[in-house]
């Protein structure tokens, strides 16, 4: 998942960078709202984690600005130990979900997890499409109740696809899973894991679940439970 962090403090923002992207996401981490802006207005974003206390325009009005924009990804705040008032603001003026500073990385991550499961429609820590089961906790895929050897990336797509059961997903919104920016970005790659992919997921017994919409992007045809 393609996730937009915002915190002023340089430590702890290194650390969120670092921890969320050895959990399979990829992240943008920037130090205020106005950046934070500019980046929401650049990518598609499946979660935002927003430090409440930030220098220039305060977490609060980034997420009614964000909410006011249509950005309907979940919002999870960070909020000072003690400040329930922040909390109440920050819930009334957009935010799904927060954590009290200073927080156990597990906690933010199981309420990151929650929150993603939660948006793309899923309670429980797996989806699944006929043979097909994603543990979302693990990264791991099982077919046939046989693990599937996948990559990191071709985990990422295949999730993202699963999520999105049943709607086109364009390559540009599968390249923003993989790749913080721009420049790294190179469509063919895409078709590469989409193609290995393929060949992991398709077996004798007909199960076929991605399609390829010429000239939009591919389509998870199974649908996910
Ligand atoms: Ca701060």
């Amino acid at each position: 998942m393609k996730l937009l962090v915002v915190e002023d403090e340089a430590l702890l923002r290194h650390h969120l960078y670092t921890r969320l992207g050895e959990t399979g996401h990829v992240v943008q981490a920037v130090g205020d709202a106005e950046e934070a802006l500019y980046q929401a207005g650049q990518y598609h974003h499946d979660l935002a984690v927003i430090d409440l206390g930030l220098p220039g325009m305060s977490g609060l009005d980034l997420i009614r600005q964000l909410r006011s924009q249509d950005k309907t990804f979940p919002i999870l705040i960070l909020t000072a130990r003690g400040n329930w008032q922040d909390k109440v603001e920050g819930l009334a003026a957009g935010a799904d979900d927060y954590v009290v500073k200073p927080f156990q990385f597990e906690e933010l991550e199981a309420r990151l997890n929650a929150l993603l499961r939660r948006s793309s429609g899923f309670t429980q820590s797996t989806i699944a499409a006929g043979p097909l089961v994603l543990d979302i906790n693990r990264k791991q895929a099982v077919l046939e109740e046989q693990p599937l050897a996948l990559t990191a990336f071709e985990y990422r797509i295949l999730e993202y696809l699963m999520r999105h059961h049943q709607q086109v997903v364009s390559k540009d919104r599968l390249m923003e899973q993989l790749y913080p920016d721009d420049d790294e970005r190179d469509p063919n790659v895409i078709e590469v894991l989409v193609g290995r992919l393929r060949r992991k997921l398709e077996g004798e017994d007909g199960f076929k679940p991605i399609d390829t919409v010429r000239g939009l992007g591919y389509l998870f045809t199974e649908r996910c439970r």
